[in-house]
């Protein structure tokens, strides 16, 4: 599967460009996580979403994956919090990053290789801050902060395509908050000097006096220690690019003496009566919020994947409820499939559901290599499901195909991750199996309660009881 060319949109050159890895067939790749000062709210994990659909299409082309996705447990807002609860900063965002966890697995986003705390690379943030200081690339500003000299590093702004001639930045303009605008633009932040009112008893010792890394140190520190000097991709919503992109760039550049990041990718943002949903705007939904009024998280998922990372999603109920029919579709297909590929009255002989299926499995996969386009991907699935469903009404699918459909599907949702009944009953364990074999002879001598009591069991072991038409099978609970 590999022989197909991956492009990518790069936002530093605004092209499409081939995905080529440093190391022949390994991605590595750095994803700005979570701030862990709240509950991560839908809008978070469109961005979060489209990482993992990209993970899992790297995956399924057959490229090995390590990616990082940090958490950013000490920045303006953290320590905010945690000074206004009186608590230390690991009580304060300790409750953040359980949940945060909780909702990347309801959502089926898949753990990856690194969850680094920002707190626990201190070390390294300091090391880098010192050696950009030996270089002339940062000095101590009046207020005992230390900062770095945009006008020092030539590129800056090539990310986000500001030209800093023309926007006239001052020597002497300097920027100590972690968030700021393009109207702001400025000297930024390295280490932050210690403000006993405003950061209470949260700092850290340093060469430089007391205080804590700048927003931006924190992601150039984590991915250089734990990718390299020079990485393959680096992703975050639109919002990330200017500044903290822009800054891991100058910093990490003036560090290291080379190029920081091959390809840059940015995906759009999640609105809500189309304008941003934000925590600032209070316009957002939580995970849980949704799973309240009875989605789940597939469909979540599923309504966050639909449609392309570069174009803004604009969410409503009624388009979640419309998720909601599109993998309910999907999922009754499949089903579908499961019987005809069990079934001896059907075709004897192969026929245009085959050739349709090879049709849905080029598309499905040129589209994906072509910049992830998952809304193409998706045509090209509902286009084979209708061809597919009055190939089955015309009872001309033969087993074999069925089996081959399935398996298509199977491979799919290694990328899609939101469809249902594709679970192999191979990798059930045995002794579950032995307990459903139990209920269906229980049930068979009419002992109900001897059944129920071994649905319970099946139950407490992670995995429920699909009753088709076929008989009973297991899944995974999710
Ligand atoms: P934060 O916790 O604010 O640092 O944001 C975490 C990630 O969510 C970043 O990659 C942001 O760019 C992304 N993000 C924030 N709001 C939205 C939104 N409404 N739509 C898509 N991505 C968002
Ligand atoms: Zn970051």
């Amino acid at each position: 599967m590999d022989s197909l060319k991956i492009q990518l949109f790069n936002t530093e050159t605004r092209k499409k460009e081939l995905l080529q890895p440093i190391h022949e067939g390994r991605v590595r790749m750095y994803t700005c996580g979570p701030t862990v000062y709240n509950f991560a709210h839908i809008g978070n994990f469109r961005a979060y979403i489209f990482e993992d659909l990209l993970r899992r299409t790297l995956k399924y082309f057959g490229y090995k994956v390590d990616q990082v996705m940090n958490l950013t447990d000490v920045d303006d807002k953290t320590i905010r919090g945690a000074n206004a609860q009186g608590i230390t900063l690991d009580e304060y965002t300790s409750t953040y990053i359980k949940a945060f966890f909780e909702d990347l697995a309801t959502l089926n986003i898949e753990k990856v290789e690194h969850n680094p705390a920002a707190t626990a690379y201190i070390p390294s943030m300091i090391a880098m801050i010192q050696k950009l200081m030996d270089k002339g690339m940062a000095y101590r500003g009046h207020d005992e902060s230390i900062y770095f000299p945009i006008k020092q590093f030539p590129r800056y702004g090539c990310l986000s395509h500001l030209k800093l001639d023309e926007l006239q930045v001052g020597a002497s303009q300097r920027v100590s908050a972690d968030e700021y605008d393009k109207e702001n633009i400025a000297d930024f932040v390295l280490w932050k000097h210690y403000d006993p009112e405003r950061d209470g008893t949260i700092f850290w010792e340093s060469p430089f006096g007391p205080g804590r890394p700048g927003w931006h140190i924190e992601c150039s520190a984590m991915a250089m220690e734990l990718l390299g000097e020079t990485i393959d991709i680096h992703c975050g919503g639109v919002d990330n690019m200017f500044p903290h992109h822009e800054n891991e760039i100058a910093q990490s550049e003036s560090f290291s003496g080379h190029r920081f990041v091959n390809l840059w990718l940015h995906c759009e943002h999640l609105l809500v009566e189309n304008k941003k949903m934000s925590k600032s705007a209070g316009n957002f939904y939580t995970l849980r919020d949704l799973l309240a009024k009875g989605f789940s998280g597939k469909e979540v998922r599923y309504m966050l994947l639909q449609t392309h990372y570069k174009t803004q999603l604009n969410f409503t109920f009624p388009g979640l409820e419309g998720t909601r029919s599109s993998i309910h579709r999907l999922n009754a297909f499949i089903r579908r499939l499961q019987e005809v590929a069990q079934s001896p009255d059907h075709a004897k002989s192969k026929g245009a559901f085959s050739e349709w299926l090879e049709l849905m499995q080029s598309k499905f996969d040129e589209s994906l290599a072509d910049d992830l386009n998952i809304s193409a991907a998706l045509g090209a699935i509902f286009d084979f499901v209708r061809e597919g469903n009055t190939a089955c009404d015309a009872g001309s699918v033969h087993p074999d195909e069925a089996k081959e459909g399935l398996e298509a599907f199977r491979k799919i949702n290694t990328v899609l991750g939101a469809l249902e009944g594709l679970e192999e009953q191979s990798t059930v364990p045995p002794e579950l199996l032995k307990l459903l074999d139990e209920r269906k002879a229980a049930r068979a001598n009419k002992e109900w309660a001897r059944a129920d009591q071994i649905r319970d069991q099946i139950t407490s072991q992670g995995y429920v009881i699909e009753d088709t038409p076929l008989g009973a099978r297991l899944v995974k609970k999710d």
